[in-house]
């Protein structure tokens, strides 16, 4: 797919009110990818961006998913769910799946670049699926919060991350484990702005809602502990950063070796 090169669309020949916009910023869309014709992108070098990052993965399920109208995804009168709505359902939850971790894998080897436009399509796949409103676009948002961020993007971070909080703040009530993603990228935004009580404050409250989820022994804390020993090592505090990092490393072993036996 690396080598065929993107169609062009023309604007004017759109049908009147259609407007395609580029998968990877949102600006207007220049080119299409030629293998499902359904993902738009500005220029050819976001469409590599998006190739390098998840697109050939989800490429051949695109078109499927796209093409299905809005209507497919609710259920008919006698609440039976048609085959058609099965299918797409199952490649809407395995899309959102793939990118979702592909995003974190991604931000986890500080590939910030790359990290985008999966999280950008797991927002996409999240939100035709669930909804506008749905808390399950919060993570979605918090992982291009993430991306952005470390792309040195910290006002765009802001702004996404409002939305995503916005969010969670509409809902009756909102699962530990968003509120312990939502408090750790707060406390990354706050570590980028150097505000070290913040950082502090806010990887507390992500540590207590993984506790709550998974319990005090989980591997899952260790994001939280890790980015608060990042915050004391900055501050020169280096005697608690490294306790610090020992309880991270503690935990990653933990995890492995339970894994191994
Ligand atoms: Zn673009
Ligand atoms: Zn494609």
């Amino acid at each position: 797919m690396n080598g065929q090169k993107s169609l062009k669309i023309y604007t004017l020949a759109n049908p009147r009110g259609v407007h395609f916009f580029c998968e990877v910023c949102n600006r207007n869309a220049t080119t299409i990818c030629p293998a499902c014709r359904v993902t738009y992108y500005c220029s050819e070098k976001h469409r590599q961006v998006d190739l390098e990052s998840i697109h050939e993965e989800v490429c051949s399920f695109l078109s499927i998913l796209r093409n299905t109208p809005a209507s497919k995804f609710t259920m008919n009168s006698d609440t039976s769910v048609t085959s058609n709505f099965k299918n797409t359902l199952l490649v809407s939850l395995h899309l959102i799946s793939l990118t979702t971790i592909k995003a974190k894998e991604y931000l986890f080897e500080e590939q910030y670049l790359k990290a985008l436009p999966a999280a950008v399509h797991s927002l996409h796949f999240n939100n035709q699926l669930h909804g506008s409103d749905s808390l399950e676009n919060v993570c979605s948002l918090l992982l291009i919060t993430e991306a952005k961020l470390g792309m040195g993007n910290v006002e765009l971070a802001r702004q996404i991350f409002a939305q995503a909080e916005w969010m969670t703040k509409g809902a009756i009530s909102c699962p530990d484990e968003t509120l312990s993603h939502l408090y750790r990228t707060l406390a990354k935004i706050n570590f980028v702005l150097g505000n070290f009580p913040k950082v502090k404050h806010y990887s507390s409250k992500d540590i207590y809602y993984c506790c709550k989820k998974y319990g005090p022994i989980s591997h899952h804390t260790a994001g939280g502990y890790f980015q608060l020993g990042l915050s004391f090592e900055k501050q020169g505090k280096m005697e608690v950063a490294r306790s610090l990092f020992m309880k991270v490393s503690q935990k990653r072993f933990y995890c492995w070796f339970n894994q191994t036996i």
